[in-house]
């Protein structure tokens, strides 16, 4: 394999401000018989299928100089008559979203993931790879340079050249930004890290490095020295509004809000930043746990179509879970603060009626049609692997430590997974977290998964959670903007009078975008997408639903009037009082010591 001739690609910022990639692949021997191509249709960590290859544009081929005839036959695939080679097959690709998936082009700035830019030669996959980058012409693009965690051939640092990847799956997972960035850089464990930062911001970036430097820390600390990578780069693109991450083996894409960034001289954590240091925890947690202990079924990836697996629960949940536990036990947040969080996610989980119709098993089999194609109706029908998954990892968590005193965690589960999957390169089959967590702790385990993983009924944590001192309690949301983890602001024992709607404002009135099953809109006939523009003949401001409907006594009957579509209609609607949906945890003073040395254990990583 090793002499086989590397699979050549040459990416051109071609037309900047027509959002245009120029990209050559040239195989050196042709497949005889006629060598076929084929773009992803989706990108690992991003279970829906995307379709990269409807932005290919003008995809011609040539030999020697001579056309070679190419024919496309299916959505995503070209095949290229017989040639001697060596075949060059030139194309072109819109690059125009703005996300952490795809790929973007402008006058700004250039990111892609390989997924989106770089053909797939059938049959040559193993092969390995050499990517020459080369610079957008003009004299406006003088300050670019490139990032990205792929090797470098024949390139400076940051610099345009050739980068080499071992094989088609190693050159898809390392996207590239190019531009004029904000960079820096800190070691954790003696791991260099690159922080490259992208976008209009005015972010205290030591500090930043300072807080991820813990994290990164903590991580590789968690799964044991040395680190997994050589080096690391976090590639983070600073917008007013969005948020989204996607992990890599040596690095991670984020997009994040520039309000979300400290600016220099800001002590505090805000909830914002706080955010966006999980979601930088959540990404490098990924490094273990799905980029190296990953799904059977994903090695390899088969990046033609859907792949399903019944374990995003563990990948993603278990991730969710150890991606904010890690800011306490990095010291970055106190215990309070994690509650909080912890109270955010559960309630996420609690004000869904979803929960009670999809395991989190199924939810992570269905993820391709349910969890990433969600509609109105999605609080009804489906549960997040992500936060039930979070959920489901902290009950283990402390179904292991109650079962074995404290003398085995879901920490001493992860490290076997490590060992057994992460570092051999063996992928992980369905049942082998099951196995792994029984085997680790000695426990029968079967009961607890059963019901916690296939099962639909909600999880004890009120009880689990007394063992760590730990209070769980759930009450009504004061508002629609009520994200829960804090007690009540107003009277508790007030009962609000809801309709059991989300809404959003919209010229005229408020439109309903999700109607909660057995809720007092639903049951009165009103339905998702209808715009309320009075209630009691009175006109509903943008955005004023919820307090209107608030300051009624909760059982009254309301007139409502409603567009759906263009048709004005009128509703009776019986109030309701506001469910018990939002969670709260809090530290129990009363505590005895052993609970307390429990919750120490729990909070900092130490064993008891
Ligand atoms: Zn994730």
């Amino acid at each position: 394999m090793s002499d086989a001739p590397a699979i050549r690609y040459r990416l051109l910022p071609a037309d900047p401000g027509a959002h245009l990639f120029e990209v050559t692949c040239t195989v050196a021997d042709p497949d005889p018989d006629g060598q076929t191509f084929s773009l992803p249709a989706w990108t690992p960590g991003s279970y829906m299928v995307r379709d990269f290859a409807r932005h290919v544009l003008r995809l011609r081929a040539t030999s020697g100089g001579d056309a070679v005839a190419v024919e496309k036959t299916d959505k995503q695939t070209w095949r290229c008559a017989p040639c001697a080679g060596p075949l060059d097959v030139v194309y072109e690709v819109y690059a125009w979203e703005l996300s952490v998936r795809a790929a973007h082009l402008d006058t700004t700035h250039g990111y892609f993931n390989g997924t989106s830019v770089f053909l797939r030669p059938a049959g040559r996959e193993a092969r390995s790879c050499i990517l020459d980058i080369q610079p957008p012409e003009g004299t406006d693009y003088r300050g670019w340079r490139v990032a990205t965690s792929m090797q470098r051939r024949q390139a400076a640092p940051h610099g345009y050249g050739t980068y080499r990847a071992d094989d088609y799956e190693d050159l898809v997972d390392h996207p590239v930004e190019m531009g004029d960035y904000a960079l820096v850089r800190f070691e954790a464990c003696h791991v260099p890290h690159e922080v490259v930062v992208s976008g209009r911001h005015w972010a205290d970036l030591d500090r930043v490095c300072r807080d991820l430097k813990r994290i990164c820390e903590h991580h590789i600390r968690f799964f044991g020295e040395p680190a997994p990578v050589e080096r690391y780069v976090f590639l983070i693109m600073a917008v007013g509004d969005g948020y989204g991450g996607l992990e890599h083996r040596a690095s991670c894409s984020l997009l994040c809000s520039r309000d979300s960034l400290p600016r220099a001289g800001e002590p505090a954590i805000s909830d914002d930043y706080r955010d966006f240091l999980g979601l930088c925890s959540h990404e490098y947690f990924h490094t273990w746990n799905v980029k190296r202990i990953t799904p059977a079924v994903f090695t390899p990836y088969d990046l033609r179509q859907e792949v399903h697996t019944r374990l995003l629960w563990a990948f993603e949940g278990i991730t969710s879970y150890y991606d904010e536990l890690a800011l306490v036990r990095a010291g970055l947040i106190d215990a309070d603060s994690y509650l909080e969080l912890l109270g955010r996610v559960s309630t996420r989980v609690w004000r869904g009626q979803g929960r009670f119709k999809q395991s989190v098993a199924d939810s992570s089999f269905d993820a391709w049609t349910k969890f990433y194609k969600q509609d109105e109706n999605a609080p009804n029908a489906i549960v997040s692997y992500y936060t039930k998954g979070a959920l489901v990892s902290l009950a283990l968590d402390l179904t292991i430590r109650r079962g074995t005193h404290g003398n085995r965690t879901l920490d001493d589960v992860m490290r076997a997974l490590w060992e057994r999957y992460g570092k051999t390169g063996a992928g992980v089959p369905e049942q082998a977290v099951e196995q792994t967590a029984e085997e680790v702790t000695g426990l029968s385990l079967a009961p607890f998964f059963e019901g916690a993983l296939r099962g639909t009924e909600d999880l004890p944590l009120a009880e689990l959670m007394a063992d760590v001192g730990v209070g769980f309690a759930l009450r009504s949301a004061e508002s629609q903007d009520d994200k829960g983890g804090k007690p009540a602001q107003g009277d508790p024992d007030k009962p609000r009078a809801v309709l059991g709607v989300r809404s959003t404002p919209e010229a005229g009135g408020c439109k309903l975008t999700h109607v909660f099953d057995d809720g007092a809109a639903q049951r009165s006939g009103l339905a998702a997408g209808d715009v309320i523009v009075a209630v009691n003949g009175v006109r509903v401001g943008a955005g004023k639903l919820d307090s209107i409907i608030a300051r009624c006594p909760v059982q009254e009957t309301v007139t409502v009037h409603a567009f759906r579509r263009d048709e004005l209609m009128k509703f009776e609607v019986a109030l309701q009082a506001a469910p018990s949906d939002t969670c709260v945890l809090s530290l129990l003073e009363e505590a005895d010591a052993p609970t307390l040395a429990r919750r120490a254990a729990w909070l900092s990583g130490a064993r008891v």
